[in-house]
């Protein structure tokens, strides 16, 4: 599903952020990337949906270079591709339902969009999407009403909205309280289990990690240090 070939980002201020990747994720994989703060958890998620290019090698997603992809390409590729970040990323103005609704943008005409025009069929995708995170009673609310928890099963929905295959979540958690953390974490799990969504998470405690993933990464400055199943995860890696 996503396959890094010699992987390597330097950004332009001379800092490594990832030294020579190797790595296929199948589909369906929970995988958990876990590393202390600057080790290129951020930069190796950024890179799947090309945030940012890699300096070095080629990034595969789906049998297709999203390296190399075109503009017009990389608008295709990036529909498959949810992102979660820590700090929620919605429209705090908006409704819940119109934030989820922005999940189907790629869709569909900038013109119609931008006028808020979605078909009915989004709309019932998208309030399908917030049963499936158990806010649905929060649709027409302003997202900036909603606890940080809820906040973030939002950005979940949104991706769902979005009809994704691959799930990005970056420090999903890192704001969190552990009862909410759990509930965030048990509603990707879910997802993953039961849409055979791949997902990806950055975390920073292997704890939460060695709970909830299928496989475990572990990244010090920018190189791979571990890579296995979660009860041979060490506190070390
Ligand atoms: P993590 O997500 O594991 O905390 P990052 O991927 O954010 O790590 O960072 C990896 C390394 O790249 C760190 O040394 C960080 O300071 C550096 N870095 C991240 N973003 C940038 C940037 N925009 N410009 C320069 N260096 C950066
Ligand atoms: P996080 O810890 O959530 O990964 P950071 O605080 O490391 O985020 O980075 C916040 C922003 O600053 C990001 O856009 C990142 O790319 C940028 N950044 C991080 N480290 C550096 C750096 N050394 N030089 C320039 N920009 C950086």
């Amino acid at each position: 599903m996503i396959q890094f070939n010699n992987v390597s980002k330097t950004y332009p201020n001379g800092t490594i952020g990832l030294r020579n990747i190797n790595l296929t994720i199948e589909e369906g994989e929970l995988v958990v990337i876990v590393g202390s703060s600057g080790a290129g958890k951020s930069t190796l998620l950024r890179s799947i949906n090309r945030l940012h290019d890699i300096t070095d090698g080629e990034i595969q997603v789906d049998g297709k270079s999203i390296t190399r992809a075109n503009d017009r390409e990389l608008r295709r590729m990036r529909r498959d591709i949810g992102m979660i970040f820590q700090s929620f990323n919605l429209i705090k103005r908006n409704t819940v339902l119109n934030n989820v609704l922005s999940g189907r943008v790629a869709y569909h005409s900038t013109l119609r969009t931008m006028f808020g025009m979605f078909p009915r069929e989004d709309i019932e995708l998208s309030l399908h999407a917030l049963e499936r995170v158990n806010i649905r009673e929060k649709a027409y609310i302003r997202a900036d009403q909603l606890s940080g928890g809820q906040q973030q099963r939002v950005s979940i929905a949104r991706a769902l909205a979005q009809e994704a295959k691959i799930i990005l979540a970056d420090e999903p958690v890192a704001s969190l309280d552990p009862l909410t953390t759990r509930q965030v974490m048990d509603d990707l799990q879910r997802i993953n289990q039961d849409m055979k969504i791949t997902t990806i998470i950055n975390l920073h405690f292997i704890d939460l990690a060695r709970e909830y993933a299928t496989r475990i990464i572990g990244l010090r400055a920018g190189e791979v240090v571990f890579d296995g199943p979660p009860e041979e995860a060490t506190d070390e890696v």
